[in-house]
């Protein structure tokens, strides 16, 4: 497995000049094109790594899956797709015309940022301070790891330029999928958004999905296996914006993107996968790690179609 992705992530590295880093958050706009790592976390403990796998970049919409796991938990899959559907979209993840014109108003699914927006607001909690912890929590857990932090530049950035966020959620508020303080809970997903991983803890997260949510890093279960179906195939149809039909032909995996470059990919019952290339396809997803996923779904036969 080290030869393997050690000649792959040297293989695909010529990719990274393809890609562009998102710049519409300024903070990101500084982070290093030319990037490329991988981890890997098999069920049953051998963890793997290569290249770039150390740097530390930021959850962005991979924090989408924790968010739509704590919502499941809290509310039934009736309740919650009263207000957010679980469909594909032929549009960007940050698409306006999506929620004004199509599926009654609500957002299309929890892997784009309207349908996160709206799932943050169905996690229990009190206050927004409640929910954040709560997810939060989930996401320390998943990958096994209590000191990660929030990258406050990234975080700044991203609430001072988030209008096209501000946008989607005063719209929802206006037909009632939320029903809370927008900037409130704007704060919430831009923190989520800002927690900085590396490509370890993102594979570690993957791996607690592969094992349908039954063993934490911790040992301990997190959430139900009917759970963790649920956010797999909403990963495998929806994790990847308008590629996602692409990626599954391709690379075959229940996968999320974000636009920090991040990858988080689920072999079911054999591993997780973790992978960063800030430089970006036009879609918003890593171009290296794609590329890289897909010489090794193909290598090692992960695909699960
Ligand atoms: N924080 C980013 C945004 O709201 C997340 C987008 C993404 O990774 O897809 O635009």
């Amino acid at each position: 497995m080290q030869n393997t992705i050690d000649r792959l992530v040297k293989k695909n590295r010529k990719w990274v000049k393809k890609g562009h880093v998102a710049t519409y958050i300024p903070e990101l706009a500084k982070q290093d094109p030319g990037l490329l790592g991988i981890s890997i976390s098999e069920l049953g403990c051998d963890q793997w790594n290569a290249g770039d796998w150390q740097v530390p970049f930021t959850l962005q919409s991979i924090a989408k899956v924790p968010a739509f796991i704590c919502a499941l938990q809290d509310n039934t899959l009736e309740v919650l797709t009263r207000k957010i559907s679980v469909a594909p979209t032929a549009n960007g993840f940050n698409s306006i015309e999506n929620l004004e014109t199509r599926n009654e108003q609500k957002p299309l699914n929890p892997m784009i940022n309207s349908g996160a927006i709206a799932a943050i607001s169905m996690v229990s909690g009190a206050s927004l301070e409640e929910k954040f912890q709560r997810i939060f929590h989930m996401i320390k857990k998943m990958a096994g790891n209590t000191n990660l932090k929030i990258n406050q530049a990234v975080y700044c950035s991203e609430k001072q330029t988030g209008d096209r966020n501000r946008s989607l959620a005063y719209y929802m508020k206006s037909t009632g999928i939320i029903d809370i303080d927008v900037e409130e809970l704007l704060d919430v997903y831009f923190r989520l958004c800002s927690i900085e991983v590396n490509c370890q803890d993102v594979a570690k997260m993957a791996g607690v999905l592969a094992g349908d949510g039954n063993f934490s890093p911790d040992g301990s279960p997190l959430f139900d296996t009917q759970t963790a179906k649920i956010a797999k195939a909403v990963m495998a149809t929806c994790g990847m914006y308008d590629g996602s039909g692409d990626f599954a032909v391709e690379v075959g995996l229940p996968g999320k993107s974000g636009v920090g470059g991040g990858i988080m990919a689920v072999v079911p019952k054999k591993m997780g996968i973790g992978v960063l290339g800030p430089a970006l396809d036009i879609k918003g997803n890593s171009l290296a790690g794609w590329k890289l996923l897909q010489d090794l779904s193909l290598e090692l036969g992960l695909s699960i179609f």
